[in-house]
């Protein structure tokens, strides 16, 4: 225990679909990156909180509304409880924290330890049992509360397992910020004591995404935890846990090359790298393409980038593969929805968080024109959640739905939404489609991962130009890219006709054509999204990049 070096901070972690302590990318990335680790053997212990309730779990009306329950889970049936328990204070009264571990054992055995916080206590007020209960749920009280248990709780909860040799904090994503306040009252008050031990990732694009609180709320809440010059730190307004990760940060970084230079132009006076995203190999590529890489690419688990030599994968059997996966998939649909898919059309998957810049019904915009180059030529497979706050993106949920319906009815295109968006779904989705569309606003998609998982799986991404397709895309040679290059650096208004207009552009005159008429061409294609994308774009070549560049303190210069 005592040669652990880092602790990774993360508001979610998603490990598997039986722990839903995630709402998306950013809990699929941080749980992707722990296995790497693992795998690697990386000294590294995790931070979390516990859920009892998870996210929640979707179901749609028949009139595509979205209606939310609480997940059930039994903490109990993965992790073991721990002995210490730790005490805050909170509004100026103790509340209690305790810890439950899971082991995320790497290929070799090593194991990283996933501590998740419970403030779910006999000791603590009904309100105060209440702060893990729920991700991203409650008003801006509740999540400054949620904050301070992971940051300022999390930090003195390794302190009581006996982490004392940690020489890096990894907040990822701002959320974690206020453990800098804990290690301030420890290491007298040296804001550059702290600096030389923490590390910062940010993922969010637009200002409004950065997590900001009142500096009345602030002093209610944490009280005697607040430093005395928190606004040199942390704004002078209001408190803004970017800016405060960035202030108490040696070393920050965007999630891709162009999510770095955006996050430069936001926060100008910080030094931010870019480490591109990844995703876990041996998590996201499917049982058929587990078994086709195990035959042509023996050690690709432990080192993925040995996929890129998936280009000596024989046609046919990348097709076969492929075809397996797309039965589940189909078969799926037809259960969940009774729609029947036929396994010979082009079917182009679709599913994130439906939040409003994604656009998920963009490519609704000209259904007339949808339906001439589609009828009979290609179907589609949607899902997502919905914040259940975010008004707009129901809206948008309700929108595919009926338009689906509509469509239906019509006998015009086939089109579907399944319900409740999770890993399970996730993975079945990105291995049975053929082709996977992602369309948001530029350049507000920090990096996306699920095409990612696609390119495991020998599915091609055909994508706006946004986070991490920049570096991905290879037109026409590991999938297509939508719209205009992503020359920009502020938020911009994107014309969704334009984008709409070059998505049927290239439905028609480049995927329809080689879907059907030129085989060879499209087995290429499926062949080199593994070999130049999967190769990539995996979590254990971004872990490395972690360790060298983010985790690795610089020497201190003598003078
Ligand atoms: C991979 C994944 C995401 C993130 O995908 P994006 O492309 O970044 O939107 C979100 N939710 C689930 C359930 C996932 O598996």
């Amino acid at each position: 225990m005592s040669k652990i070096e880092t602790a990774y901070f993360s508001m979610e972690i998603a490990l598997r679909n039986d722990i839903p302590t995630f709402s998306g990318g950013l809990g699929v990335l941080a749980g992707d990156t722990l296995k790497s680790f693992a795998d690697l053997a990386a000294p590294v212990v995790a931070v979390t909180l516990i859920y009892n309730n998870g996210y929640f779990v979707q179901n749609i009306s028949k009139d595509g509304v979205q209606e939310e329950s609480l997940a059930d889970w039994d903490p109990a049936r993965t992790m073991k409880l721990l002995g210490p328990k730790v005490e805050l204070c909170i509004e100026n009264h103790s509340v209690w924290v305790r810890a439950w571990q899971y082991d995320q054992k790497g290929l070799t055995g090593h194991i990283v330890p996933v501590i998740f916080l419970d403030t779910n206590l006999v000791e603590n007020y009904p309100e105060d049992r209440a702060i893990t209960q729920q991700l991203y749920s409650g008003d801006n009280s509740m999540r400054i509360h949620q904050e301070v248990v992971l940051g300022i709780g999390g930090a003195k909860m390794l302190e009581a397992l006996g982490y004392r040799d940690l020489k890096t904090y990894h907040m990822n994503e701002g959320h974690a910020a206020f453990l800098t306040f804990e290690l301030l009252a420890r290491l007298d008050w040296k804001d550059e004591a702290v600096r030389r031990r923490c590390v910062f990732t940010t993922h969010t694009p637009v200002p409004a995404g950065h997590d900001e609180f009142d500096y009345e709320l602030v002093q209610r809440v944490l009280g005697v935890y607040t430093p005395w010059h928190v606004r040199d730190i942390a704004g002078r307004d209001r408190l803004n846990m970017t800016v405060l990760a960035l202030n108490m940060s040696r070393y920050a970084n965007g999630v891709a090359q162009k999510h770095g230079e955006v996050s430069r132009r936001m926060f100008p006076d910080f030094d931010i790298d870019a480490i591109t995203n990844g995703v876990h190999s041996a998590t996201w590529t499917a049982p058929a393409f587990q078994a086709l890489y195990d035959k042509y690419i023996p050690g690709w688990r432990a080192d993925p980038e040995k996929l890129a030599a998936a280009d000596k994968i024989p046609d046919a059997e990348i097709v076969s593969a492929h075809n397996v996966e797309k039965a589940k998939l189909l078969a799926y649909i037809q259960e969940k929805t009774g729609e029947v898919f036929a396994p010979e059309i082009l079917t182009v998957g679709f599913a994130r968080r439906a939040a409003t810049y994604k656009r998920g019904d963009l490519l609704f915009t000209d259904l007339e024109r949808l339906v001439n180059i589609c009828r009979g030529k290609a179907q589609f497979v949607f899902a997502g959640k919905a914040h259940p706050r975010d008004i707009p993106g129901k809206e948008v949920i309700r929108r595919i739905v009926n338009i689906a319906k509509k469509l239906r009815l019509e006998n015009k295109l086939k089109v579907v939404f399944l319900e409740n968006y999770d890993m399970a779904l996730g993975a079945l989705l990105t291995a049975g489609a053929d082709a996977w569309l992602n369309n948001p606003v530029r350049p507000r998609e920090a990096s996306g991962t699920s095409g990612m998982k696609a390119a495991h799986n020998a599915v091609p991404n055909f994508s706006v130009l946004d986070g991490w397709w920049i570096e991905g895309c290879v037109e026409g040679v590991t999938g297509w890219s939508i719209g205009p290059p992503a020359t920009e650096n502020d938020l911009i208004e994107n014309s969704n006709d334009a984008d709409a207009r070059d998505l049927y552009e290239k439905l028609e005159k480049a995927l329809i054509p080689a879907y059907y008429n030129d085989r060879p061409r499209w087995a290429y294609i499926m062949k080199n999204a593994v070999a130049k994308n999967a190769s990539v774009f995996n979590t254990h070549r971004m872990c490395k990049e972690y360790l060298r560049k983010s985790y690795t303190p610089k020497p201190v210069a003598v003078a």
